[in-house]
């Protein structure tokens, strides 16, 4: 357990913590080049024009190049077909200097691709996405593979709290395969009780007051409210939500918990913007690390959580 500066006072700070990821990552590549001469890439590929994608795809290029990956993006027309956008993933599957490939999601309504298909075209040691049904698997049955980024940065803030997971009451809100059940196994792993909810839940309120970790993935705005959290208890915050600001002059960021009403209850939260959100793309590229190592029998160098 590690109770280093990324907890200041009750505020879980990510953006602090990716940054060490990233510096980290950064002076392992350096070792991997001098020891066994390769550059660990990451190809994405971007279908249509939406504004929001390609400033996650710019964000995501900017920091593979700041830690010394090799980078390429690929854009394709929004009315691509399945076929179109698989053909240049199987181009990529077959680069032995490609070693991680994503696809940003969501597809564009034109394109007739079914993003499943699309996910699980990428060979699985490639998908450092971790959303392929074999990674998915994996995951389950509690075998090495490459996990979605997400969950796994809100594990790393998780284990850097002075508490021992172990027999924590986890409450998951939120099933997609990006977060919700990832980040579920993922704690059953760490032999938490997980219990996950969602848009069909009774009593949703019952379940936050008897939690020990809330992990909300709704995507509705400050939806979880303080009262509805019980006394120090930890809150990951995984919601990223645009609203007009109280004058309604511009856009703010928050997330799904009402943060100032959190704060007073809880003993440690992530704050939107700053928590989990710039941990996503550090396990991205800790993924294509990890994958470019697996991939030439190279043991892969462990972040020390
Ligand atoms: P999603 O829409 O796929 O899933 C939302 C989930 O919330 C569903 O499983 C649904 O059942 C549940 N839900 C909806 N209404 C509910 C209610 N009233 N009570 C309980 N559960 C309810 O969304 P997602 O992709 O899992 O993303 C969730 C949030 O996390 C979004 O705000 C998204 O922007 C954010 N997100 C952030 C990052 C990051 O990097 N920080 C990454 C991915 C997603």
């Amino acid at each position: 357990m590690n109770t280093n500066s990324v907890i200041n006072s009750k505020i879980i700070d990510g953006k602090k913590k990716s940054l060490a990821i990233r510096e980290w990552i950064k002076v392992e590549i350096l070792k991997l080049k001098e020891s066994y001469n390769f550059i660990p890439g990451l190809a994405v590929i971007i279908v249509g024009d939406d504004p929001a994608s390609h400033i996650y795809v710019k964000n995501k290029e900017k920091q593979s190049i700041e830690v010394g990956m090799n980078s390429w993006k690929y854009v394709l027309p929004a009315n691509s077909s399945e076929k179109q956008i698989i053909y240049q993933i199987n181009k990529l599957n077959n680069d032995s200097n490609v070693d991680g490939i994503l696809v940003q999601l969501p597809l564009p309504k034109i394109s007739n691709a079914l993003e499943r298909n699309v996910i699980n075209a990428i060979s699985p040691e490639k998908d450092v996405d971790g959303l392929s049904i074999v990674n998915s698997g994996k995951l389950v049955y509690g075998d090495n593979g490459l996990f979605p980024a997400t969950p796994s940065g809100c594990i790393i803030l998780l284990k850097h709290l002075p508490i021992n997971l172990s027999g924590k009451k986890a409450l998951v809100i939120g099933r997609s395969n990006l977060v919700g059940k990832p980040i579920a196994n993922m704690l059953l792993k760490e032999n938490c009780t997980v219990t996950v909810a969602h848009s069909k839940t009774k009593n949703l309120i019952e379940e936050c007051k008897e939690a020990d970790i809330i992990i909300a993935a709704i995507g509705i705005p400050n939806f979880i409210k303080g009262e509805w959290i019980k006394k120090d208890s930890i809150i990951i915050d995984v919601g990223i939500n645009r609203i007009d600001n109280i004058d309604n002059t511009q856009k703010v960021i928050v997330g799904d918990v009402d943060y100032e009403g959190a704060i007073n209850v809880c003993s440690a939260i992530t704050p939107v913007p700053g928590g989990v959100g710039p941990m996503t793309i550090a396990c991205l590229l800790l993924n294509t690390l990890k994958g470019s190592c697996i991939r030439r029998n190279i043991e892969p160098p462990v972040y020390n959580f």
